[in-house]
């Protein structure tokens, strides 16, 4: 079983030389009772948090705070949908489509705990599974509307608005009836976010050379909800162009991932005075409204009034360029490696 792993801890923005393809034996069969599942692995997530696994951690620091720390060489686990090859847990069978946490490998080995349920693809792509009905859907869903709790005319500002999570909070935001401008990094980006995904506006952030007048510009009325992908001094303009009452999801801040020196500093005396809330959260814990989450997207992406943007490279040799990717802004939409043709 050949699987991408990290040769050395990553402390900075990660390259190439930083990842291996090793090798292990594996056995395709599973003791019946035993629990464990053999999965061919079809398609994996490709998540920006993961680098915050790969650091240096003192050696007492055993965890990230939210997921577990990586050590070279290990096998790593991520999001995606696979085919269980044998299984003896009564649960799954053989051929089954499976989705839940599989490893970044040609097959994932599952023993003991492990989070996986039976997949219906409901006549949907397998990566859409992984995607808008997996974590970053759930993100947005959850995020935009337990964590902002929208109000209908409220003006949105959404950052990274063309990847993953973001293209989907701007599109949930505009169908519920709020004023959506996003950000990103480029302008083949800025176009899609407008002339397809229904965003009222957009702009190239690293066009602006003072991101407070750039949102003053966008927003002359103020903002009401800000759904924070990426920290630093984006949150710093916003926090300085919220309005009273105005809501922050503190969804991630992937500026910060590879660069600590940036850490925002927003002005605290503006967070007091205009009662910002700001909330972070985590899509796990809010699976509860995975129905929900099905409810607000299924008919639409039938219908095309709701579209899902992927990204999607072939084989496990792509994986860790996939990853790197996520850092540059390569990547539009959503990140998937597709591991097999199935
Ligand atoms: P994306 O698909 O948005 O990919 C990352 C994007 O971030 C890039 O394409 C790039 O777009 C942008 N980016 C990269 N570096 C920077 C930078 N230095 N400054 C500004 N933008 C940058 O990833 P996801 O949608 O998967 O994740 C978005 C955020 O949400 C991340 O912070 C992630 O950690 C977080 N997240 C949180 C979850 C939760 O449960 N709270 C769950 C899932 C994700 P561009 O071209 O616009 O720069």
């Amino acid at each position: 079983n050949r699987y991408v792993t990290i040769k050395t801890q990553i402390n900075g923005k990660p390259k190439e030389s930083d990842f291996e393809i090793k090798s292990s034996p594996l056995v395709l069969s599973a003791e019946p009772g035993s629990n464990d599942v053999v999965l061919k692995n079809l398609y994996v997530s490709i998540d920006p948090y993961q680098i915050n696994r790969m650091k240096t951690y003192s050696s007492t620091q055993k965890t990230s705070g939210y997921a577990t720390a990586i050590t070279p060489g290990q096998v790593i686990d991520a999001y995606g949908v696979a085919k269980v090859v044998a299984s003896g847990n009564p649960e799954f069978e053989k051929d089954d489509l499976v989705v839940g946490m599989i490893t970044w490998g040609e097959y994932s080995v599952l023993k003991g705990q492990y989070i996986l349920r039976k997949l219906d693809p409901m006549g949907f792509s397998l990566s859409y599974h992984v995607g808008i009905f997996g974590f970053s859907g759930l993100t947005a869903y959850a995020g935009f509307f337990e964590v902002c709790k929208p109000k209908k005319g409220e003006k949105v500002f959404v950052s990274a608005a063309s990847g993953s999570v973001g293209h989907l909070v701007g599109q949930y935001a505009k169908h519920f009836g709020c004023y959506v401008v996003g950000s990103a990094g480029s302008k083949e980006k800025v176009a899609l976010l407008k002339d397809k995904l229904g965003f009222d506006d957009a702009f190239n952030y690293k066009d602006e050379p003072d991101l407070k007048s750039a949102l003053k510009k966008y927003f002359p009325d103020g903002i009401d909800i800000y759904f924070d992908n990426v920290g630093a001094e984006m949150l710093e303009a916003a926090v300085a162009n919220m309005n009273t009452f105005g809501r922050i999801a503190a969804c991630g801040v992937i500026s910060e991932y590879t660069d600590a020196s940036k850490r925002a500093a927003p002005d605290m005396l503006e967070i007091v005075y205009k009662k910002i809330t700001i909330r972070g959260f985590l899509a796990e814990d809010f699976m509860n409204l995975y129905p929900d989450l099905l409810s607000a997207t299924v008919d639409h992406l039938r219908t095309g009034t709701l579209h899902t943007v992927e990204d999607i490279s072939t084989g496990l040799e792509s994986i860790p360029q996939a990853f790197i990717g996520l850092f540059h802004g390569s990547n539009v939409g959503k990140k998937i490696v597709k591991l097999v043709d199935e």
